[in-house]
C-alpha cells in the first residue's frame, strides 16, 4: 500500500489509475481504524480495483466544545490495518493542503443535515459534506463506501452525489459490532471500564425495540416510551439525544412502524457521545 500526503500527488495517482481503466473504490475515514472501517476496506476491495482509504480528522465537522483535539490519531496502527484490509492507497492529507488560508467555500446540506445530529451539533454535516466533497475531487472514485453506523451521514452524503452529479455510486454497509453488540467507534476508546459495560444498553434498547415491533406494537408513543424506559435503567447514561423511531429515507419521525422503520438512538455516558441505530422490518 502506497502513502500519499500531498493533494497534487493523489491527483496523478488518481490519473495513472483511470488511464488504465481501473475501478476506484474510496473509503473515507478520520482514522483510529477498527474492524468497522476494515469492513468497508474490504468490501471496497472486492468490488473495486483500486482502493483509497483516506485519514483525515476533520477540524470543519468539530464542534468548538467537542472532542477534535483529543480525537485518537494512531497512525502506523492506522497504515498496517488499512493495508491488511487491502487499501492500496492511503491518503492522509495535512490540514493545511485541505483548508488552506482564505478556504471559505461550504456545502449546505439543507433539511437532512438540520434534522437529528444537526440539532445537536449545529454546522457538523456542513463541515462533513463540504470534506467529502473535497475528497471526492481529490480521489475521483467510482464508488464510496460509508456505513449503516452514521445513518444520517450517509444518507446526507448519498443526496449530496445526486443532486450535485457526482456520477459517485454510494454504497452503505452494515454496521460491525463487539462480541456484546456495542456498535464499534473510534469513540469507544473514551469509555473507562464501567462506561464501556453500560454503553452495551444501546445494543440491548434497539434489539428489544426491535422485538416490540415485530410483536405488533408499532405506534410511536408506545415506542418512544420503550425506549426512554429502558434507556433510564442505565444510570451512566448522562444525557439522552434521541431516542426514537424513523423513516430511513426522509428521516422523520414515523407515527407507525410500516414496511421499514429506522430506530436511533443518540446519548452521552459519562462525557463521551455515542450513537447506534438498528433498521426493522416488522
Ligand atoms: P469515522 O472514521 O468515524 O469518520 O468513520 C469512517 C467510516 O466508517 C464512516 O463511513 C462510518 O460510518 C464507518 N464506520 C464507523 N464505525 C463503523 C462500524 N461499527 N461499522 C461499520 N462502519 C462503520
Amino acid at each position: 500500500m502506497r502513502v500519499i500526503r500531498a493533494p497534487q500527488q493523489m491527483g496523478q495517482a488518481v490519473d495513472r489509475l483511470r488511464a488504465r481503466g481501473q475501478r476506484i473504490g474510496v473509503v473515507p475515514t478520520m482514522g483510529a481504524l477498527h474492524e468497522g472501517h476494515c469492513s468497508l476496506i474490504r468490501r471496497a476491495a472486492r468490488e473495486c480495483d483500486a482502493v483509497i482509504v483516506t485519514i483525515f480528522v476533520n477540524p470543519l465537522q468539530f464542534g468548538p466544545r467537542e472532542d477534535f483535539r483529543r480525537y485518537p490519531r494512531p497512525l502506523a496502527t492506522d497504515l498496517r490495518l488499512a493495508a491488511s484490509a487491502g487499501a492500496t492507497l492511503a491518503f492522509v492529507p495535512p490540514a493545511a493542503s485541505v483548508f488552506p488560508p482564505g478556504f471559505q467555500t461550504r456545502i449546505a446540506v439543507g433539511r437532512l443535515g438540520a434534522i437529528w445530529e444537526g440539532k445537536v451539533r449545529p454546522g457538523h454535516f456542513t463541515g462533513v459534506a463540504t470534506v467529502v466533497s473535497i475528497l471526492f475531487n481529490l480521489t475521483r472514485p467510482h464508488r464510496a463506501y460509508f456505513g449503516q453506523k452514521d445513518f444520517q451521514q450517509a444518507v446526507i452524503i448519498k443526496k449530496m452525489a445526486k443532486d450535485l452529479d457526482m456520477a459517485i455510486d454510494v454504497v452503505i454497509c452494515p454496521t460491525i459490532r463487539e462480541n456484546d453488540g456495542l456498535a464499534m467507534s473510534s469513540r469507544n476508546f473514551y469509555l473507562n471500564k464501567d462506561e464501556r459495560k453500560a454503553a452495551t444498553i444501546i445494543n440491548k434498547c434497539l434489539t428489544q425495540t426491535t422485538e416490540l415491533i415485530k410483536s405488533g406494537i408499532i405506534d410511536i408513543e408506545s415506542i418512544r416510551r420503550f425506549m426512554k424506559e429502558k434507556l433510564s435503567e442505565e444510570p451512566l447514561i448522562t444525557e439522552i439525544q434521541y431516542a426514537s423511531m424513523y423513516s430511513p429515507q426522509t428521516l422523520d419521525e414515523l407515527e407507525r412502524a410500516g414496511k421499514e422503520a429506522l430506530l436511533a438512538i443518540a446519548l452521552k455516558i459519562g462525557k463521551t457521545r455515542l450513537i447506534d441505530n438498528m433498521i426493522v422490518n416488522p
